[in-house]
């Protein structure tokens, strides 16, 4: 079993390892157990269901929210050769009696559906009269109230389990939150299951918090970075969507807007071009995102705050899918806040203010925090960041990290707590510091006592990584976390001048935007340019997205090991037997032709079996009277391998009598016919009909049948 996990995900997929977690739930699901899977954005858990899919018999049915998506993962599929179809409200009357059909002849391996059409009284019929290998539910929050996209219609899901009692349930969500997976856990009525939690890190995303001043100038200099790369912006408003999107047309930038507000075909559109590489930049609300695969996405930029962590984490979570470096912004105003304050306190439910405020501290904490951001990020997700520093991060990154005196301002800090009664939130505390006209702090009347507006020297982020260091210290101590500090004996003799503090102050950035290089590893920029026009042209002509022929991250790779043979090509990450046959040899040429070689017919030439002496003296032998089973005595070679031969000696142009076949073929004559059937319309392709018919006939069987078809052609 394990040996045809890999073999799929070598053969089909491309790729030699499995990441975190992979193996074992293909491994639970095709054991038959229910299974929990909870892995952030881009770690990869469509594989998982896919390779149980293409491996067990019957049909695998995706739940999936979103119709985006699901055309995404069909149309990456069929890149893949394997058989898969979606049903929901976007086909035509006709399209979907087809794809029902297909349904129905077994000639699929994948159904992504709308929950809501699953349970529906046209298609649950047809579900029932076929087997069912797994149901996979993905985005599987989508359950549950707790989660960030609760659809009631996923509800009804568990209704399934009457009539299947026996096909096991398979969820996945990147929402980590335990009040989500439970659930999950109890509406899809799992009883034993096995759950597996992946880490929320994604180390390849450069995370960046800036003071937004000059918000503008801010995303010119940071895109002024990344010239040509694919990314996007976020923004609070539709208004500031449209806005934004003018101001950098008209400073020559490609980017397009998309909002919930705008013509449903125009915002399709954009969001295609987006896709397609045809625009380089979205300017987006939080509508733009859900359900987009692009791969390619190198930056995503927060021009206004996200709504809380957990949405934030999705979003930045859209870059570097591929796995390759990517950047994230977030434009952090203390107007913004203010902005944000006003509105959750006209809200009227009281349970809804305090959830607001809640999410709005967790993000004021998360962007003043002066530690690796990784942290707070994990921390939010009940996770442990274990290295003391990323390297991925504005403050593990910061070069200003001299210590200086700060006994003064410390002072300072403890006296205004001790002065407002260790009661009060530190972002509080630090107002009054810094003399911020407030109502609530009028209300106190702080605004009277002696340390108001006593640390005007420093920014409130600034006074924040003091307080963060006292804490550290243990100068202070909270009670839980988020509650107020409450001075230590240690602060106590800090502020009695018995002590020094030493700490950092971080600088208040001025235009300057401190990036890492989108560094890639070495390779061959120019011969990767060419790579990406060549996918360009290929993808336009099928109409899908240039990432689902391959990632960014493959076509680095083969700008960087030139590969110039198929077996070299096959080593690239990404580059699987199907996708290999398909544009193996126009990629191929390129990298020959870049190379200034006239290889141009080189991977044709290696296509061309040689036959070897082995083969030959064993093969002829069938044309001399002996049968198969005495080349088996003679030779002491497995059947497979003796069918091998036989193959190989039928492409290389010789022949010998079609009873050798016919004795040796194992499957029923219905499925020889569908296999010949499909070997003809994919010009004897073995590997893509093997993919389409996985399951249902073994290699063997198809090679001699190949051998067949070919002889039967001559
Ligand atoms: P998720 O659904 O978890 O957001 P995807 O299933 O879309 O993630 O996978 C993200 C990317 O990672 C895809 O391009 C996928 O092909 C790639 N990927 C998945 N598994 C592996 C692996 N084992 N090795 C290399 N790349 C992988
Ligand atoms: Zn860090």
């Amino acid at each position: 079993m394990v040996k045809q996990i890999f073999k799929v995900l070598k053969d089909v997929f491309g790729y030699s390892e499995f990441r975190e977690h992979q193996q074992e739930i293909i491994t639970a699901i095709l054991s038959g157990k229910d299974t929990l899977a909870v892995m952030p954005t881009g770690a990869g858990k469509s594989i998982c269901y896919q390779i149980p899919a293409i491996l067990s018999e019957g049909i695998t049915i995706v739940v999936s929210p979103l119709i985006s998506l699901m055309k995404d993962q069909v149309e990456q599929l069929k890149e893949y050769g394997i058989g898969a179809l979606f049903i929901n409200s976007s086909l035509t009357p006709v399209e979907y009696q087809n794809n029902i059909d297909r349904i129905i002849s077994g000639d699929v391996k994948l159904v992504y559906v709308a929950p809501e059409t699953l349970i529906s009284d046209r298609l649950l019929p047809v579900i029932k009269s076929v087997k069912i290998s797994l149901f996979a539910v993905d985005e599987a929050h989508c359950i549950s109230q707790w989660g960030h996209d609760f659809r009631p219609e996923y509800r009804k899901l568990s209704d399934l389990r009457e009539y299947f009692s026996n096909t096991p349930f398979a969820a996945f969500t990147a929402t980590a939150t335990e009040r989500v997976r439970e659930d999950i856990a109890e509406n899809l009525r799992f009883k034993k299951h096995e759950q597996f939690i992946g880490s929320f890190d994604r180390p390849n995303l450069f995370i960046q918090v800036m003071q937004k001043y000059q918000p503008l100038n801010q995303v010119l200099d940071f895109l002024e970075k990344y010239p040509g790369q694919s990314g996007i912006i976020y923004c609070a408003t539709r208004k500031q969507v449209e806005s934004l999107c003018e101001d950098l047309q008209k400073y020559g930038y490609q980017a397009k807007p998309y909002h919930a507000g705008m013509k449903d075909e125009i915002r399709m559109e954009n969001q295609q071009k987006f896709l397609r590489d045809d625009v380089k930049i979205i300017v987006a609300t939080i509508a733009f995102g859900m359900g987009i695969n692009k791969s390619n996405v190198r930056f995503v930029v927060h021009y206004d705050l996200p709504k809380n962590i957990e949405s934030y984490y999705q979003e930045i979570g859209r870059a570097g899918r591929d796995g390759l470096r990517a950047f994230c912004l977030l434009l952090f105003g203390y107007k913004d806040i203010d902005k944000i304050k006003y509105f959750i306190s006209q809200s009227n439910s009281e349970f809804e203010r305090k959830l607001a405020y809640e999410h709005l501290k967790a993000l004021v904490d998360y962007a003043e925090f002066y530690h690796c951001r990784r942290i707070p990020m994990l921390e939010y997700f009940g996770e442990e960041y274990k290295k003391k520093s990323c390297g991925m991060c504005d403050n593990c990154n910061s070069r200003e990290k001299n210590m200086f005196d700060l006994t003064v301002p410390a002072q300072k800090y403890l006296s205004c707590i001790k002065r407002t009664g260790e009661s009060f939130p530190d972002s509080y505390v630090i107002d009054i510091l810094i003399g911020k006209k407030d109502p609530k702090i009028n209300e106190f009347n702080h605004d009277h006592i002696s340390t108001y507006g006593i640390g005007k020297e420093y920014t409130h982020r600034q006074w924040s990584a003091i307080s963060q260091q006292l804490l550290k210290g243990d100068y202070l101590i909270k009670d839980d976390n988020r509650g107020p500090s409450i001075v230590t004996k240690k602060g106590w003799n800090l502020l009695q001048s018995k002590e020094l503090f030493f700490g950092y102050i971080p600088k208040e950035e001025t235009k300057k935007i401190s990036v890492v290089s989108a560094d890639f590893g070495s390779y061959d920029e120019n011969l990767f340019k060419e790579l990406k026009a060549v996918r360009k042209a290929a993808a336009d002509k099928i109409s899908v997205p240039p990432y689902v022929i391959f990632s960014d991250k493959t076509l680095i790779e083969m700008a960087s090991k030139k590969p110039s043979s198929r077996r070299e090509m096959l080593e690239i990450s990404g580059v699987g037997q199907f996708k290999y046959e398909r544009y193996g040899k126009m990629f191929q040429n390129t990298i020959n032709a870049f190379l200034g070689e006239k290889r141009d017919d080189a991977v044709e030439d290696r296509k061309k079996p040689e036959v070897s002496q082995t083969i030959m003296k064993l093969c002829s032998q069938l044309n001399e009277g002996k049968t198969v089973m005495d080349l088996m005595t003679i030779s002491k070679l497995k059947k497979t391998t003796i069918v091998k031969y036989m193959l190989k000696y039928v492409q290389a142009g010789y022949s010998f009598p079609l009873t050798n076949v016919d004795e040796l073929l194992i499957c029923s004559t219905s499925v020889q016919s569908s296999a010949l059937k499909k070997l003809d319309s994919e010009k004897g392709k073995l590997v893509i009909v093997y993919n389409q018919m996985i399951g249902k006939i073994s290699y063997d069987d198809l090679s001699l049948l190949l051998i067949k078809y070919l002889l039967e052609k001559r």
